[in-house]
């Protein structure tokens, strides 16, 4: 049994994105130890120090 919706269904904005994991960049020390901490948090749950992780491997920028 379905009940009439008051309100037809907006698409909701979300405030916390959910944005694809950044890449670590091949090659890079910063990006690798990065990414297994990030791999390690992950493993623990802890997804506030994964999401840290991530912003700081996207901010990791690599002149060329
Ligand atoms: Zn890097």
């Amino acid at each position: 049994m379905t009940e009439p919706k008051p309100y037809p269904t907006a698409p909701v904005e979300l405030p916390l994105r959910l944005e694809p994991d950044p890449e670590p960049t091949a090659g890079c020390d910063v990006c690798l130890a990065l990414d297994s901490q990030r791999t390690e948090a992950r493993m623990r749950g802890d997804l506030s120090k994964v999401s840290d992780l991530n912003v700081e491997i996207r901010r990791h920028a690599h002149g060329s």
